[in-house]
């Protein structure tokens, strides 16, 4: 049996001498087993560090789009929301001269109720025509509803100005229904 001599090397990254047959190789160095382990726990800091950043960013990218998410659908909510209040106007708009429509009324022995809606036709009329009426002709039928016309009679109605005007009961026809405290004739 022949003793051969142990061979020595250096580890090529602190410099130690190390028995050549306990030296690893890692990616073509002569590493002591002190480096290899200082080599991989810096390679376990360097990944686990990379994954970390990967996280955040994965985190963050999904935050953004959550975000995101939430905007649009508080802008879709909002559209909704509007589209909503405008279908409720046209449809209010549209059912508003019906129930008045669609009942017959004698204007002539409600002066008050034709007052208000005459008054309310002004109003309509001047907000389209930025004027106010010449004559109650001119509110009927777009801006009143169905025979109030007839009521016309009762009424004098005076454009003082530009912005001003006087309507008032002149004549009360009948009075089983109501006391008309606007009439002052
Ligand atoms: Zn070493």
């Amino acid at each position: 049996m022949i003793n051969e001599p142990e061979k020595y090397t250096k580890c090529d990254s602190c410099g130690a001498k190390i028995l050549e047959k306990s030296a690893i190789e890692v990616d073509g160095r002569t590493l002591c087993g002190d480096c290899v382990v200082k080599n991989t726990n810096k390679d376990v800091a360097k990944v686990e560090k990379i994954a970390k950043k990967k996280r955040d960013q994965a985190y963050e990218l999904e935050r953004q789009a959550i975000t995101l998410k939430q905007k649009k659908r508080g802008v879709l909510l909002l559209i909704i929301a509007l589209a909503a209040f405008g279908v409720v106007q046209i449809v209010t708009h549209m059912n508003k001269p019906e129930p008045v429509k669609s009942i017959s009324i004698d204007f002539s022995k409600k002066l008050p109720v034709a007052k208000s809606l005459i008054t309310i036709g002004i109003y309509k009329y001047s907000a389209d025509k930025q004027k106010l009426p010449i004559s109650l002709n001119e509110l009927y039928p777009q801006y009143l509803p169905t025979g109030v016309d007839s009521a016309f009679k009762y009424f004098s109605y005076k454009q003082l100005d530009d912005s001003s005007y006087e309507l008032e009961i002149i004549r009360q026809e009948t009075d089983e229904t109501n006391e008309s405290d606007h009439n002052e004739k």
